[in-house]
């Protein structure tokens, strides 16, 4: 199956990277363990596979997975050990010195510290803009990369990639979308013009809690031979068995997403009627409400699991983690499990002291809603 669009999300998520069914044999085959692969005769360039830091048979299969979800086969997709390694492994490789690289304020901070810190002092030129369409726009004149979060995070403010697409293209730059947050079950970044896209598959893309991944995507050979030849020497892989996991995982991306949107929906509707009340603020997306919406319902096919809410203050926002039952507090987002944090503990981003990201689980959503309702009520 080459991901056509003629099937839906659930259908492409299930087939997307198998091989030909085989009598006898696994829908998906088990993880490649090798380090070198038996390699006769001189015309080592013409075999695929002979030593596995360039390529490995289980990261073809869910290489070609990604490919297809985001796009379909004219599409290249390369896998990292992390998300933090695919960011790391497209801004060196494009970028040289003395060229302007635009960047988000907000930007997930491995991707903000590797600007202003060791692709600075290369000396590539940094433009840090807020998450606003006309800033990126206006910062994109004259740039070599932009790299754009959208929806950012905790921020969960989006720009409008087509608009931004259209202004790199104008300025013969080059357009990267992080679409960790939307995953490409909720975006698609190069269908809006986008040259690349990439994912920290840490997230939805595996959903579970329980591994590190990142992957690239684009349609430009040019780009995908210059990540593929920083990752062949740089040497930042992915192992074999957790491409095997995340291909595994990746098969209820569809319906994970879809509960989980859902949920959160609900959840963040439940918050907003508190706004005024005992919160001072929420922000999801996906609530018409939301100053994103507008913008996130022209491009989005869905609006992803994460919101915020302020309780407030920092005491109340830890309080309610004592409070809740079912809401684990812990960093990250995407899991099944349903996680929430106080942002600001960790010092870097811009939110309120008691602002709380709060990740979606497939939990049933009624559990969610009393858990929450019943530990801001006890601290109101
Ligand atoms: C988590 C995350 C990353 C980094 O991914 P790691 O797998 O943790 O290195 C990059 N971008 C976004 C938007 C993320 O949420």
């Amino acid at each position: 199956m080459s991901g056509e669009r003629r099937f839906g999300d659930g259908t492409r998520a299930v087939h997307a990277g198998l091989p030909p069914a085989e009598q006898g044999q696994p829908f998906l085959p088990g993880p490649t363990f090798a380090a070198p692969f038996h390699l006769r005769g001189d015309d080592v360039y013409d075999e695929r596979y002979g030593y596995a830091r360039y390529a490995n048979p289980t990261w073809t299969a869910l290489e070609r997975a990604v490919a297809q979800l985001e796009g379909g086969d004219d599409v290249t997709a390369l896998t990292f050990p992390s998300g933090s390694a695919a960011i790391a492994a497209v801004l060196f490789p494009l970028l040289r010195a003395g060229d302007v690289l635009v960047v988000q304020e907000d930007a997930y901070p491995t991707a903000r510290l590797l600007a202003s810190g060791e692709l600075a002092a290369l000396g590539v030129q940094v433009r840090l803009v807020p998450t606003d369409t006309a800033a990126v726009v206006a910062a994109a004149d004259g740039a070599a990369l932009v790299l754009v979060e959208t929806p950012s995070n905790p921020g969960l403010d989006v720009v409008d990639v087509r608009a931004v697409a259209a202004a790199v293209r104008g300025f013969g730059g080059r357009l990267v979308v992080d679409n960790t947050l939307a995953t490409p079950f909720g975006q698609r970044p190069l269908e809006l013009g986008a040259d690349v896209t990439l994912l920290s598959g840490s997230k939805h893309l595996t959903g579970h809690g329980d591994l590190l991944l990142g992957t690239i995507a684009t349609r430009d050979e040019t780009i995908a031979a210059a990540v593929r030849q920083w990752r062949d020497r740089a040497g930042a892989i992915l192992g074999p068995f957790e491409a095997w996991l995340a291909h595994r995982s990746l098969a209820t991306l569809d319906v994970r997403l879809e509960r989980q949107t859902a949920t959160a929906l609900a959840l963040a509707t439940l918050l907003a009627a508190r706004v005024g009340d005992d919160l001072d603020e929420v922000r999801y997306p996906g609530l018409p409400s939301d100053p994103a919406h507008a913008v996130a319902n022209r491009q989005m096919e869905g609006f992803g699991t994460v919101l915020t809410f302020d309780p407030g203050s920092a005491e109340r926002a830890r309080e309610l983690f004592d409070r809740c039952e079912l809401v684990i507090e812990a960093t990250s987002f995407g899991s099944i499990h349903t996680m929430a944090e106080r942002r600001a503990r960790w010092g870097y981003d811009e939110a309120t002291e008691g602002l709380i990201r709060l990740s979606v689980g497939i939990e049933d959503a009624d559990d969610l809603a009393r858990d929450l309702t019943r530990a801001l009520d006890a601290t109101r």
